[in-house]
């Protein structure tokens, strides 16, 4: 019987062992024991597939990939121990001297450090093309470019990329197509139907959606996530069993809280829009949104993250933050509890105010992370605190 990816992420799971339980257990082990020489052999002759060592695979990491293929509808793919080794395992399994990598320059704060700080280092080159210019994207492919990254919505200024454009754009040129969805999650975006090869993840924010622990995931094209998988092997940033357990579980409750995130979000950045103390408000779904058309084109919903910019800049991005009642003051995103941020004064303080400005980071722009909690509670702590 043909399930829908909402009822895979439910009911995929590991083998039942003897006691017939009906949650998944926990495979908190480190190696796995063979009855005898030959099939220790075979296993490791790659001609069966038996678990050997948990750097390599473990029931419990194999239990969270098999849901998030199935929810990005993806061939495979591999668990990280965060976002960020996700990210590298991706750049590394493919990139080598002399490649060169086309991404954005609006892209998340580690991966900008690692593309400009780490890949040069072993002579992979690159190249950042404003988030919204299509010509100047294929403008930018050279005989060497190996890779197309982008991550849409961006983090923190919510870009929306066209990823049927850029889909067309790396087939034409033969590009591994590299997509960080973590914004928008499986739920509000599938990067696959838009050709995408390979998909990552942060699964720290939304995936997990309670603020507890780090992973990541690389999900794709089968031959691709084999050479991610060969890398990690080696490499060792595998998830840890404990980590794909606890985000297994998340999993099951991803629709039903993105669906509430969400509607969340879309109320409150209505009723904030026209607020006297803010100068534009951005939030995929509203009309005013300069990609609008796009949003509504390749997602699904508009996600649980708005920003505003205020009109008092610095200084009111600050008193904002201190003025809150309820909303956490925290670095995280994609939780239960709401989140506040004012990435000017902190994640993105170290950049001169010509590169935030490059990255659409205005000085009073405010990120909200929208939670579980009832959206009125959410709006009035934001109204007061504007006030
Ligand atoms: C947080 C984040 C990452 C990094 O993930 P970690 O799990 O913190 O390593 C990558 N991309 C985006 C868009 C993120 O928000």
């Amino acid at each position: 019987m043909p399930q829908h990816r909402i009822t895979q992420a439910i009911r995929i799971r590991t083998e039942r062992t003897e006691e017939k339980e009906h949650s998944s257990p926990l495979f908190l082990t480190s190696s796995f024991c063979f009855d005898d020489a030959e099939e220790m052999r075979a296993a490791f002759a790659d001609e069966t597939d038996a678990n050997i060592y948990s750097r390599f695979s473990n029931p419990s990491v194999q239990e969270f990939v098999d849901r998030m293929c199935a929810l990005e509808g993806a061939e495979a793919g591999f668990a990280t121990a965060s976002g960020m080794s996700a990210i590298v395992a991706s750049f590394l399994s493919f990139l080598k001297k002399g490649d060169h990598l086309l991404s954005c320059s609006s892209i998340f704060g580690s991966t900008h450090t690692i593309i400009t700080k780490y890949l040069p280092k072993f002579g992979i080159e690159y190249t950042y093309v404003p988030a919204g210019d299509q010509q100047q994207w294929e403008a930018a492919i050279r005989p060497n470019t190996k890779m197309l990254y982008l991550e849409t919505p961006t983090n923190p200024g919510l870009d929306i990329i066209d990823l049927e454009a850029a889909g067309k754009l790396a087939r034409k040129h033969n590009l591994i197509f590299n997509v960080d969805n973590c914004f928008a999650t499986p739920i509000g975006q599938l990067p696959i139907q838009y050709g995408a090869d390979l998909v990552v993840h942060s699964a720290t924010k939304w995936l997990d959606g309670q603020g507890r622990v780090l992973g990541g995931v690389v999900v794709g094209k089968k031959e691709l996530v084999h050479e991610v998988y060969l890398f990690c092997r080696s490499t060792g940033p595998s998830l840890s069993p404990f980590n794909a357990w606890i985000l297994s579980r998340s999993l099951e409750t991803l629709d039903v809280r993105m669906e509430r995130h969400s509607s969340n979000a879309a109320y409150i950045a209505e009723k904030l829009e026209k607020h006297p103390a803010i100068s534009f408000l951005r939030y995929p779904f509203l009309p005013s949104h300069p990609q609008h058309a796009i949003a509504k084109k390749q997602m699904l919903n508009g996600g649980g993250i708005l920003c505003f910019e205020l009109k008092g800049g610095l200084a009111a991005g600050r008193k904002f933050l201190d003025s809150l009642k309820m909303l956490s003051k925290t670095a995280n995103l994609g939780d239960t509890r709401s989140i506040a941020s004012h990435p000017a004064s902190t994640t993105h303080a170290k950049l001169s105010p010509e590169e935030r400005a490059a990255v659409n980071i205005t000085p009073g722009l405010i990120r909200i992370s929208v939670g579980l909690e009832h959206k009125d509670d959410i709006l009035n702590d934001i109204l007061q605190a504007l006030q």
